[in-house]
């Protein structure tokens, strides 16, 4: 039976925690585990957010999801400085074009490996089963939603 994990404690979760949340099976997560796979690693446990965690967690994928933005905006940068530039000078040249995504996408794995938060599976499911911990956690997500339109 694959055990359930907490992502951020690492702490196994007995059957008896309430307010766990999954974490979202995605590229990353996958790719991680056919890693694992083939370097015979591979512990298939069960990747949850556990209630202690929960409010940590979502700060952390908050501040991944803008780092990304970032670094993003940089890897486009990047490319347009090395081959944008000399293409529209007349001077394009393919190795230099794909180089430069080459360094740009090795920057974007370089954040995604050192910084990566999951994301959690939707909270309204969570809700109808569980407890107060995750409402308050969603009011605090709408409340920060509210809080971004006022800015904007
Ligand atoms: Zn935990």
């Amino acid at each position: 039976m694959p055990k359930k994990v907490c992502i951020m404690c690492h702490q196994e979760l007995n059957s008896a925690a309430t307010g766990a949340v999954r974490v979202k099976d995605d590229v990353v997560i996958r790719a991680i585990r056919s890693v694992k796979k083939v370097f015979r690693a591979a512990q298939n446990n069960e990747l949850f957010v556990c209630q202690n965690d929960l409010e940590k967690h979502q700060e952390k994928r908050k501040r991944f999801e803008k780092e990304m933005l970032i670094i993003s905006a940089i890897a486009v940068i990047i490319v347009i400085l090395l081959s944008g530039l000399p293409a529209l000078a007349g001077r394009f040249q393919l190795s230099v074009f794909m180089s430069s995504i080459f360094i740009a996408v090795l920057v974007i794995l370089f954040a995604v490996v050192f910084r990566y938060a999951p994301a959690m599976e939707g909270t309204s499911r969570i809700a109808a089963k569980t407890t107060t911990v995750v409402r308050t956690v969603k009011n605090k997500k709408d409340k920060n939603k509210k809080a971004e339109k006022g800015r904007i």
